[in-house]
């Protein structure tokens, strides 16, 4: 079992967001953290059972905007249900993860950080309304460094309006300069309900590009084992990521989070103040075998994890063989793997299709 938990607060609201997160409503963080403890121990009590929490993810939202004394009781709190060496990441922005705060979460058990670098461009940062400037990225990660944290990944948003290859180049290469053995490069989408949406002119819609970035990564030493993620090693890939990616059940916790239990997907109310009131109140979806399919498919071509053979009828596995035979695809043992990650819907559609 995997565990996800959501910070819903941040200090800016960054114009392509569509995360739930609140910039107004710090005055419920204690709140909000003794919610989550209660939905905690319900989820433990209820899904969980007797199984393990193979790694822990505590994402936002900013989970730095929010003192580390307060996470305490969560950990006190599941604790007796990690794993041995269990991964257990944070989310960080560099603006709020002072040394202090990373020497708490240190302490507190957090083995990984994953800071929303996103550029090192200060012109791009304030265009994308982040409350950070590339200065404040630096010293989060050297103190991260410095505290002892050896597993940082930097998050670096692309195909953004005045992105170029040069530019992308220099911050890959300041975080390759830093030691950093892990990046996410997301492509920048343009979800409803965020500042950007609709506003086609602020995307830079360039295939070439995001292949000439991969190309470059590569270079740097860093291997693609998913469309945005790049890892110098298997060491320090993300196992949590793995772990969704391998369709492993997952506790979701938190206002907006979303958890997956024997083919449910159950989410928690989106709005604080009425999780607050109820945490353990949830909406439920049954995910049929035709859903899980399509998304074991998707997720296994998006990335090294790969599809199993035997989940396919007799006319997909026609297909997947002859995108075998193209090239397209290539088959260890009973599964099947991708070559171009970009490729990955188009190629699913075709063998589910
Ligand atoms: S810091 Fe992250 S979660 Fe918060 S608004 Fe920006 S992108 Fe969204």
């Amino acid at each position: 079992m995997l565990l996800y938990i959501h910070i819903p607060f941040c200090d800016s609201k960054c114009f392509y967001c569509a995360f739930n997160s609140y910039v107004d409503r710090f005055h419920l963080k204690q709140t909000y953290m003794k919610a989550i403890e209660k939905q905690l121990i319900y989820d433990i009590e209820h899904y969980l059972k007797d199984e393990k929490i193979e790694t822990v993810f505590i994402g936002g939202g900013t989970p730095s905007c929010v003192d580390f004394k307060e996470y305490e009781n969560i950990f006190r709190i599941i604790s007796p249900y990690l794993i041995e060496n269990c991964e257990i990441t944070s989310e960080a922005n560099p603006n709020s993860a002072t040394k202090e705060w990373l020497q708490g979460m240190r302490d507190l058990g957090v083995n990984r950080i994953s800071f929303g670098v996103q550029s090192f461009n200060d012109k791009k940062l304030k265009y994308l309304n982040r409350a950070h400037n590339s200065n404040s990225a630096i010293s989060a990660i050297q103190n991260a460094k410095c505290i002892g944290f050896n597993s940082i990944n930097c998050d670096i948003i692309y195909g953004v309006q005045g992105d170029n290859f040069e530019k992308l180049k220099y911050d890959f290469n300041m975080i390759n300069d830093q030691n950093i053995d892990h990046i996410s490069a997301y492509s920048l989408t343009l979800e409803e309900g965020t500042k950007f949406f609709n506003k086609s002119h602020v995307k830079i819609d360039d295939e070439e590009l995001s292949y000439k970035l991969f190309d470059y990564l590569k270079g740097l030493g860093y291997e693609q084992y998913e469309i945005s993620n790049f890892s110098k090693s298997k060491k320090t890939q993300s196992k949590h990521n793995f772990g969704y990616w391998e369709y492993t059940n997952y506790l979701g916790i938190g206002t907006g989070a979303v958890g997956f239990v024997d083919n449910f997907r159950y989410y928690p109310n989106k709005n604080i103040e009425q999780y607050i009131e109820n945490p353990i109140s949830y909406e439920k979806e049954y995910m049929d075998e035709v859903d899980i399919k399509t998304e074991k498919v998707l997720l296994g071509l998006r990335s090294n994890v790969g599809v199993n053979l035997a989940i396919f009828n007799e006319n997909e596995l026609k297909k997947a063989k002859i995108l075998i035979e193209e090239k397209k695809l290539y088959k260890v043992d009973n599964k099947i793997y991708n070559y171009n990650f970009l490729l990955a819907d188009e190629i699913s559609l075709f063998i589910l299709d």
